[in-house]
């Protein structure tokens, strides 16, 4: 591997939700790779910021606290993340633990159509490979992989998983705009995440009018064409631009590398002048 495309990455994901990093691990490798700004932004869960701040102390490395909140909107599936949020805000614990057991109950009836399908796999398994607090179906999908019923995870969530196969259960989700409340109550920005991704795009001016701040304009899955047309909007809308890699770490089903996205500083620059800005709980 080179080196870094920028050394901003405002996206990461770690073994505390489904990336193969612990938070430390995910810190060091960012440190390995000289990079300055790294932001852990799990699904659902915050239980990686607090160790990866430890873990970046006295380090010439920033770790912005924030997370990741899958929403649904009419049958879409919509990522918003939350910067800056407090991680220790018990609003924002009380939410997060709600959408993770309703993760739990979802897995158990994800597990089950599984089951009946020919395809059995333990809850105790799935709850190992996960590791962290925040599980879901990446994780069954590696289960599956382990258990010689799918090549890749990616198979696993063509032939069960994903949306419309014969194991997809959907899970009660926070709306868009509930997620931006949360994040915003616990004094994050919330940014809606890869827009190139689920049609989450076309609702854009809606989610601005529901105080939506910023768009993840930079993304290992945007072409520069792309780029080019969310920085426009995002102009257009008057919203912070923010940019990321979405590495789920070394070995994941798509190993995206820490810093691969080529991040302007001009994009960290703006978002800590927001920061200064940005309303307390
Ligand atoms: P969950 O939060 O348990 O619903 O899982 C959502 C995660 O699964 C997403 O963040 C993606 O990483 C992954 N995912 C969802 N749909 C698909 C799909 N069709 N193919 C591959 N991965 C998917
Ligand atoms: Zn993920
Ligand atoms: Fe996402
Ligand atoms: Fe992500």
């Amino acid at each position: 591997m080179g080196p870094p495309a920028s050394p901003i990455d405002l996206h990461l994901h770690s073994s505390a939700s489904d990336g193969t990093l612990s938070p430390q691990q995910t810190v060091v490798a960012a440190l390995a790779l000289g990079m300055q700004v790294i932001a852990l932004a799990d699904h659902d869960t915050v239980q990686g910021v607090g160790p990866a701040l430890e873990a970046a102390r006295g380090a010439l490395l920033v770790v912005v606290p924030a997370v990741e909140i899958n929403t649904d909107y009419e049958g879409r599936e919509v990522h918003l993340l939350g910067y800056f949020i407090e991680p220790t805000s018990e609003d924002l614990a009380r939410s997060l633990r709600a959408l993770r057991e309703a993760r739990r109950e979802r897995n158990r009836a994800i597990l089950q159509r599984l089951a009946q399908l020919g395809r059995p796999v333990e809850e105790s398994r799935v709850e190992e490979i996960a590791r962290g607090e925040s599980v879901g179906r990446p994780h069954i999908a590696a289960a599956l992989v382990q258990a010689g019923y799918a090549a890749s995870g990616q198979q696993a969530f063509d032939r069960w998983l994903g949306r419309g196969k014969p194991a997809f259960v959907p899970r009660p989700s926070f709306t868009p705009q509930q997620a931006i409340a949360v994040i915003q109550g616990a004094g994050g920005i919330a940014v809606l995440a890869h827009p190139a991704k689920g049609g989450a795009e076309g609702l854009l001016p809606r989610l601005a009018g529901a105080g939506l701040q910023g768009l993840e304009a930079f993304h290992t899955d945007h072409s520069p064409r792309a780029v080019a047309r969310y920085l426009a909007l995002a102009r257009q809308l008057g919203l912070l631009i923010t940019g990321g890699s979405d590495s789920h770490g070394p070995g994941a089903d798509r190993p995206v590398g820490i810093g691969s996205v080529a991040v302007p500083i001009w994009v960290w620059e703006e978002m800590s002048r927001v920061r200064g800005r940005r309303t307390m709980p």
